[in-house]
């Protein structure tokens, strides 16, 4: 029964950029950013290959990115074209499998252990759709291929744009033991400072570290870790999920008890929700917030508005009000998390699951 997998990651390359220069020749070979402008205190949402060039990419602040190119072309995302070409896409998916998971508007993993074509090589198949998703959309995807999620999408990064890269199984530990922390798809930007500063460079570095440490240095994210240093990622692919929620939750290596630090953190979390937010393109009229304390009790608070909220502020606002309505006393707290429920705006092509683990 336990037979290998065959799992594609598809991403489109620079998917909102590409398409902003696709449909505006005048774009095209320019330093170009999709996203609100510096004023609006805005985001990059995505940047062309030009604008990376200059150190431009998504999440950046517009402000920033404008400091670091004067000539950068900023244009509002159209999100409608975008949804209907990743829906173009999808279609495309499905002449090889039904059995495809969007994590994105320009992302997402096939599971083509079998397909309807019969085709034995996935390399074959990651070709094919390529092939017709720049024959039908005029977009360039790249590809990863290998025997579960996590190695399919690192592969995918690998020979961007327009590229394809194979992790055979025989190769999958050596691939992990070479990567750097960073790189690591799942490990965010703080959790990797947390593993340098723990000594943790590397896979190989990675893999040396016991279960029980990296659970407790980082929580149910430990062991995801503790897998992938494996080159070991159990997770199926999962079509049609439907988001009820969508949320951002820390957990402290070191409980919190200094009112100001909460109130930091729990900021970071609110930009971290607000991010997924605007990149599922979606707000939600329940706002809930999460408080576990370190004796291990655990509090909720909701609140239900009229109308939906998507606002950094309103988020902000709203979490930091919900948490005056819990009596902290002095105890520390080990997990915040804010989440954003009753969601709206979400449709097939929408269907998206986030990442188990936090950034
Ligand atoms: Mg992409």
């Amino acid at each position: 029964m336990n037979e290998v997998r065959k799992i594609i990651h598809i991403d489109m390359d620079a998917f909102y950029a590409s398409v902003e220069q696709r449909d505006n020749p005048e774009y095209r070979g320019k330093p170009l950013a999709v996203g609100s402008s510096p004023s609006q205190r805005g985001v990059v949402a995505a940047a062309s290959y030009e604008a990376r060039k200059f150190g431009i990419h998504s999440a950046i602040a517009s402000s920033m990115a404008v400091a670091k190119c004067p000539h950068l072309i900023i244009v509002r995302p159209r999100f409608e074209v975008y949804r209907s070409i990743s829906a173009q896409i999808h279609t495309i998916f499905k002449r090889y499998t039904d059995i495809f998971e969007p994590v994105a508007l320009d992302e997402a993993y096939l599971d083509v252990s079998e397909n309807k074509q019969n085709i034995p090589y996935a390399s074959t198949i990651a070709r094919l759709i390529r092939a017709e998703i720049f024959a039908e959309t005029n977009l360039t995807a790249s590809a990863g291929i290998s025997i579960n999620k996590f190695l399919a999408k690192m592969a995918s990064g690998i020979n961007k744009p327009n590229g394809m890269k194979v992790i055979l199984p025989e190769d999958a530990i050596a691939f992990v033991e070479s990567l750097p922390i960073e790189k690591f798809h799942g490990i965010g930007k703080v959790t990797a400072a947390k593993m340098q500063s723990l000594g943790i460079r590397t896979g190989a570095d990675l893999k040396e570290r016991s279960l029980n440490f990296l659970v407790q240095q980082f929580g149910k994210s430990g062991q995801y870790y503790y897998n992938i240093a494996r080159a070991q990622d159990e997770r199926i692919v999962e079509p049609n999920r439907i988001r009820k929620s969508i949320g951002a939750e820390n957990s402290f290596a070191l409980d919190l008890s200094d009112k100001a630090t909460i109130l930091m953190e729990l900021e970071q979390i609110a930009e971290t929700l607000h991010e997924r937010l605007e990149k599922h393109q979606t707000s939600g009229r329940t706002l809930t917030l999460k408080v576990k304390f370190s004796d291990y009790q655990q509090i909720t608070r909701s609140r239900t508005f009229g109308s939906s909220i998507n606002s950094l502020d309103t988020i902000i606002t709203e979490a930091i009000a919900l948490l005056g309505t819990i009596e902290l006393g002095d105890r520390s707290i080990r997990l915040l998390g804010i989440s954003l429920s009753n969601l709206d705006n979400v449709q097939t092509s929408q269907i998206i699951q986030l990442p188990l683990f936090q950034l």
